[in-house]
């Protein structure tokens, strides 16, 4: 299986990534991808864009070395109501919007809260991507996600970087294990994103797609193997 896109990744503006735009662009041309969605941190991670970078994305030209360019953000949950980092941006005219758990702005609680605020984040309606539900540090309970998926048309994100043995994150492989079991039930689609933080990793998919292959989970629920249904699952979100 071939991924036409990789709709999550972080230039400089994040803080604590280390390439450009036109570096991403560059390498994703490269490596054949037809599209590349960028998505940098949301200003309450420490270190990350003022709010005026996600203000101005338009400046940024809709193709560059023949690669469409998505524009959005991978916002974090501030609370266990779901809240969103996006005050004062207009998340709804971005292409993509990530809603990711991250501990630096927000404490892990039980599973209960954990789950709850994560769904009660998809009910915003710009929401397309739940960023990286892998980390056991972050207890979730995959039955209710993907059930929450399937009702909003949200896609659920098998993030690469998780599962490479330099990841942070913890169990990633066991617990994509069970929440592709889940999505699969559900017919929710995935996303496989390389949440690269340097360009030559954008487009790095292996350690996804063999957890995504071990699992036996379907090409057909798989968003980004496909550009035309990428876009159709993105666009649920965005009418
Ligand atoms: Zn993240
Ligand atoms: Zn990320």
């Amino acid at each position: 299986m071939k991924l036409v896109a990789d709709c999550h990744f972080h230039t400089i503006s994040s803080g604590h990534a280390y390439s450009t735009i036109s570096e991403y662009a560059k390498e994703a041309s490269g490596k054949g991808l037809a599209l590349i969605g960028m998505t940098d941190h949301g200003p309450k991670m420490p270190g990350g864009p003022h709010r005026y970078h996600f203000d101005n994305l338009r400046v940024i030209p809709g193709v560059l070395y023949g690669v469409e360019i998505y524009k959005g953000i991978e916002a974090n949950i501030v609370d266990f109501d779901g809240s969103l980092d996006t005050e004062g941006l207009i998340p709804e005219e971005m292409d993509i919007v990530i809603s990711s758990f991250h501990s630096p702005c927000l404490a892990p609680s039980t599973m209960k809260e954990n789950t709850k605020a994560i769904i009660k984040s998809m009910e915003k309606r710009y929401v397309n991507i739940i960023g990286h539900p892998d980390d056991s540090r972050v207890p979730i309970d995959y039955t209710e996600l993907a059930k929450a998926a399937s009702e909003y048309g949200v896609l659920v994100e098998v993030n690469n970087s998780s599962l490479k043995p330099t990841s942070f994150r913890k169990n990633a492989a066991e617990n994509y294990r069970m929440l592709l079991e889940e999505c699969y039930k559900n017919k929710v689609y995935v996303i496989i994103n390389s949440d690269a933080h340097i360009h030559t990793d954008i487009g790095d998919s292996d350690a996804a797609l063999e957890v995504v292959r071990r699992s036996g989970f379907p090409e057909e629920l798989i968003a980004n193997a496909d550009l035309l249904r990428l876009k159709q699952r993105l666009g649920l979100r965005r009418r």
